[in-house]
C-alpha cells in the first residue's frame, strides 16, 4: 500500500506570505479606492541587465541552428561557467578548483538537497529567525520530531539577538550540520571573520560541516566582511558554500546557481575527495544540470561588463535601503541590517508583536512587509522590510509611514 512521507503533516511554515495574502485581500475588501506599496518579498524587480539579455538571446539562436544546437549538458555545469565562477572567487581572493564547483538551479534546492548526502539522523543547527528552507527540508527528512512552542525537537536553534548582533554563539552541545546564512535573510545582518573562525574550529573540534549560504555575498560592500567562509584560514576542510545568481543579477527567475564543495572538505569515516565526489553523485542522479540557455547567463554575469552592470543593479537596491532605514529612523523606528544586506530589519515600536505592528504599518500607512516571527520564533517582535523594489514605491511608501503611521 502506497503511503506518503508523514513528516509533511510536520510542516508549519508555509503559512506566512498565504497569511500575508489573506490580510492584504481583506484589506482591499475593506479600502476599496487604497493600494498597498508591497516591501514584503524578497524577489528582485529590475530587468536583467544588457549584457545578460544579449548572451540569453544568442543562447535561444544557437539551439535554433543544427550546427550549434546542443542537448543535454555536464551534469556539475559548463566547465566554462565553472571556471568563471573559480575565478570570480580568486577577484576577492578565495583559492577554489572549478572541480569543485556544481552548477545547479539555485541555492534553495542545493540548500535543501545537500541534506541528503548526509547520515538520516545529523543533528542540525540553524539561526533563529531563519530562512525556512533549511528546517523544513530537515522536517521532510524526517530529522525532527514534535514541533513545540515555534520549535521542532531535534533541531538545535542558535538565537540571534540584539545582544549578539544577530549572530549566533557557537552551538553549546554537538551538532554535526551547521547552516549559517550571511548576509542574512531575514535580519541584514553580516558575519565577521572572526565570528565564522569561531564556526570553522567548533566544526574541526566537532567533525561537523557548516552549510555556508552567501545567496546575498554581492551586497557587501564593507570590505572588512568576508564575502566567502572560503576567505576564513580552515573552511575548505570543514564548509559546503551554497550561492546564487539570483540577487547578484536578477536570475530569480531565470534560475541558476551554485555549490562548492571542496576537495579536502572531510568528515569522520570519509577520506578528502569522498563528500565531492558525493554531491557529484547526487546531483548527476537525481539533477540533470542545469538549463543551457541560461548556463552563458551566468558567464555573461561574470564578465567585466556583466559584473559592472550588476554593481549597478546592487547599488540601486542599496540605495533603497538606505531610504528604508533612514525613513523607518526619523519616525522613531529602530533598525538592524540594510548596509551589507538588502534587508531592513526593523524592531517592532511599543513592545507590539510582529502581526500586530504589519496589521497597523498596512492599515495606517498602506504599506506591507513581513512579520519577523514569520522566520521563527526569534523574529517575534520584528518585521523585515525589502530593498527589493522601485524607487518610486520605497520613496512612496517613506513618505506614508512618515505622515500616516501613528505610533
Ligand atoms: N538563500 C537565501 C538565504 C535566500 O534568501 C534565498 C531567496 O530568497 C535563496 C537562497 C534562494 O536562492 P535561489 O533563488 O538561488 O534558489
Amino acid at each position: 500500500m502506497a503511503k506518503i512521507n508523514d513528516n509533511y503533516h510536520k510542516l508549519q511554515s508555509g503559512y506566512l506570505f498565504p497569511e500575508i495574502a489573506r490580510r492584504t485581500r481583506e484589506f482591499a475588501e475593506r479600502n476599496p479606492g487604497a493600494t498597498l506599496v508591497k516591501l514584503g518579498i524578497g524577489d528582485t524587480t529590475k530587468p536583467l541587465t544588457p549584457t545578460v539579455i544579449k548572451s540569453l538571446h544568442q543562447e535561444i539562436d544557437n539551439l535554433a541552428n543544427a550546427k550549434t544546437y546542443t542537448g543535454y549538458g555536464v551534469e556539475q555545469g559548463n566547465p566554462d561557467l565553472r571556471q568563471a565562477l573559480a575565478d570570480y572567487y580568486k577577484s576577492f581572493g578565495v583559492n577554489i578548483h572549478a572541480d569543485e564547483v556544481f552548477v545547479s538551479d539555485g541555492a534553495k534546492p542545493d540548500s535543501a538537497n545537500i541534506q541528503s548526502i548526509f547520515a538520516d539522523n545529523s543533528v542540525i543547527a540553524v539561526q533563529d529567525p531563519v530562512y525556512p528552507v533549511y528546517v523544513d527540508s530537515a522536517v521532510i527528512g524526517g530529522k525532527t520530531r514534535e514541533y513545540k512552542d515555534g520549535r521542532y525537537e531535534g533541531i538545535v536553534y542558535m538565537d540571534c539577538n540584539e545582544d549578539n548582533g544577530f549572530f549566533p554563539e557557537i552551538p553549546k552541545q554537538k551538532v554535526d550540520l551547521i547552516y549559517l546564512c550571511s548576509p542574512n535573510n531575514p535580519t541584514g545582518a553580516v558575519a565577521t571573520h572572526e565570528q565564522l573562525k569561531a564556526f570553522i574550529d567548533y566544526a574541526h573540534a566537532n567533525d561537523a560541516v557548516i552549510i555556508f549560504d552567501s545567496a546575498y555575498a554581492a551586497f557587501i560592500s564593507d570590505p572588512s566582511l568576508p564575502r566567502s567562509i572560503y576567505e576564513i584560514e580552515g573552511a575548505e576542510t570543514c564548509a559546503i558554500e551554497i550561492s546564487s545568481f539570483s540577487k547578484l543579477a536578477g536570475f530569480t527567475g531565470v534560475r541558476l546557481g551554485w555549490t562548492i564543495v571542496p576537495h579536502k572538505l572531510a568528515i569522520e569515516g570519509t577520506h578528502p575527495g569522498e563528500v565531492q565526489a558525493l554531491w557529484n553523485r547526487r546531483q548527476s542522479t537525481m539533477f540533470n544540470g542545469a538549463s543551457n540557455i541560461v548556463q552563458p547567463g551566468g558567464m555573461a554575469v561574470l564578465s567585466k561588463p556583466g559584473l559592472k552592470e550588476s554593481q549597478e543593479l546592487i547599488d540601486y537596491y542599496m540605495a533603497n535601503a538606505k531610504i528604508i532605514r533612514d525613513g523607518l529612523n526619523d519616525v522613531g523606528i529602530t533598525t538592524f541590517g540594510g548596509v551589507n544586506a538588502p534587508y531592513i530589519w526593523a524592531k517592532t515600536p511599543g513592545g507590539m508583536d510582529s502581526w500586530e505592528f504589519f496589521d497597523l504599518l498596512m492599515n495606517q500607512a498602506h504599506v506591507v512587509g513581513t512579520p519577523g516571527v514569520g522566520f521563527g520564533r526569534g523574529g517575534e517582535g520584528y518585521f523585515r522590510l525589502s530593498a527589493f523594489s522601485d524607487r518610486a514605491n520605497v520613496k512612496k511608501a517613506m513618505k506614508s509611514i512618515k505622515v500616516n503611521l501613528h505610533l
